[in-house]
């Protein structure tokens, strides 16, 4: 009866999460789809505390668990409503690799036990064995990219001699030791040993990777952490545990694949590739490119708006800092009043998560039919007269497609560089998230227009209003 019970309450678990994955399909109704998972993940909880072995006995360490319950769900809404929209993938690296290393404790505690009875349980022993695995790598790992993206640590990839034979040497013996374990003898010892080499992998798997590559990196690490976690279920025989598990991982990896498409850079070579490491900033004297800024005032500015027919909008990572989005809407309509056709393009990687435009760009209700992915909008570029480019770097940086030194060599990029004329708001010349300059600046066709994205953005939609 009690087994029933715990059961059908796990299964209303996983049935929310699978509606809430939809739901976060889109802006409109993810926060609702956020909500429906936070009340399946707390009635797995509630449902866990009722939980009663075969001798009819409830959990042990029961106001314990109950502390770190309160505890975590404090910390976790505290740092939700505390953090910058910008911080937001350094949050989700923290909050990813707190997941990995609970997988990993769990397996720690849960092995001894395997040995109690009479035989081994094989399926457990597996199961225990590689979620401490992956756990560890993931915890480990993305504690660097937390140091990165936090920039504790230099966002550039880090490598060192023999880094990739290191790497594949460590991995071997991971596997080693993990084939050794699964044969049954027992080795507490030896199962530390293992948790320490994970937990070096994780570090030298990710120290190398950097620049434009990390998006992709974080949402494998998640991926990685979900497939932890549906070990995890198995080892406790939780079902609940077991298939929100294996939808993260396999959401994780659907999105990471995504991203790799993308940036146009198979996995193998994110991961392996240690891109980055050579042009960085300076890449345009180290390139032969120089010529001069062009720095307009916003009412220069203003006039080449007023005799556009078409504009391009380009957002990138300085809107979301600015918190520009709100003018942004207000010159595209004043711009849509004087029968400007206008258009917002939206690169997969810009902004600093998946969907950070779309979600910026929502929050100020602009209308989705004005937005438009890399691959429907980079033909009409040419036939643009203003491509308006706020705060936006690496995906509008031509060296994508011919520099091979360049860290986002391959990346697809907003084709800005081919409209009539291209308009750039950003407070300085300084790079973006990979480092490098951007030739785009120094174009004849482009105007800097240097300030804070929101000033600009509002002094433009007034000067053009005095016109
Ligand atoms: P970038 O990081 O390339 O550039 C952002 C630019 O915004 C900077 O050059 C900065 O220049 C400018 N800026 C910053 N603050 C302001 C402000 N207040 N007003 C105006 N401008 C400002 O951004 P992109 O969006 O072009 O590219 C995203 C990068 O981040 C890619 O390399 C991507 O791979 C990476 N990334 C993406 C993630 C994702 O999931 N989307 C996750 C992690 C990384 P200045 O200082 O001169 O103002």
């Amino acid at each position: 009866m009690n087994g029933d019970f715990i059961n059908v309450c796990y299964l209303l678990t996983a049935v929310t999460f699978m509606l809430a994955l939809k739901l976060m399909n889109g802006p409109k109704t993810a926060r609702l789809g956020n909500l429906l998972a936070a009340c399946g993940m707390a009635l797995a909880i509630a449902a866990t505390f009722f939980i009663k072995d075969e001798n009819g006995e409830s959990l042990g360490n029961l106001p314990w668990i109950a502390l770190a319950f309160l505890l975590g769900s404090f910390l976790g809404a505290w740092s939700a409503r505390r953090v910058q929209m910008t911080a937001m993938p350094q949050m989700v690296a923290l909050f990813n690799g707190l997941g990995g290393g609970a997988v990993a404790l769990v397996a720690l505690v849960e092995y001894p036990h395997l040995f109690a009875g009479n035989f081994v349980k094989s399926v457990p022993l597996v199961t225990t064995v590689l979620s401490l695995v992956i756990g560890s790598v993931s915890f480990s790992g993305s504690m660097i990219a937390y140091g990165k993206l936090q920039e504790l640590l230099t966002g550039r990839p880090i490598t060192w001699p023999g880094q990739k034979f290191i790497n594949f040497a460590l991995f071997i013996a991971v596997v080693a030791v993990v084939a050794f374990l699964m044969n049954g003898v027992p080795s507490v010892s030896l199962l530390y040993g293992l948790l320490g080499m994970a937990l070096l992998l994780g570090v030298t798997l990710v120290l190398p990777i950097g620049g434009a590559d990390m998006p992709v990196v974080i949402s494998l690490l998640n991926s990685f952490t979900g497939c932890a976690a549906g070990l995890a279920g198995f080892v406790l025989d939780n079902t609940a545990l077991l298939i929100g598990g294996g939808l993260v991982g396999a959401s994780g990896l659907i999105l990471t694949l995504e991203m790799c498409k993308a940036m146009n850079r198979p996995l193998s070579n994110v991961i392996f590739g240690a891109f980055g490491g050579g042009n960085a900033a300076g890449a345009l004297e180290s390139s032969g490119k120089s010529g001069t800024v062009r720095s307009y005032s916003v009412e220069d500015a203003a006039i080449i708006f007023s005799s556009a027919n078409s504009v391009i909008i380009v957002p990138g990572y300085g809107m979301a800092v600015a918190q520009a989005q709100h003018v942004v809407k207000e010159l595209a309509e004043k711009l849509a009043a004087r029968d400007i056709d206008v258009k917002y393009a939206i690169h997969p990687v810009a902004g600093r998560m998946p969907g950070h435009m779309n979600v910026l760009l929502a929050e100020a209700d602009v209308p989705y039919e004005q937005l438009f992915d890399l691959d429907e909008i980079n033909s009409e570029f040419p036939q643009t007269d203003v491509a308006l480019v706020i705060g936006a770097n690496d995906v509008v940086n031509p060296a994508a497609r011919y520099d091979k030194a360049s860290p986002i060599y391959g990346m697809p990029i907003l084709d800005v560089d081919k409209a009539r004329t291209v308009i750039v708001s950003k407070r300085s010349m300084s790079p973006g998230f990979a480092g490098i300059d951007n030739e785009l600046f120094i174009n004849p066709n482009t105007i800097m227009v240097f300030g804070n994205a929101k000033i600009t953005i509002a002094k433009l939609s007034a000067a053009l209003d005095a016109l």
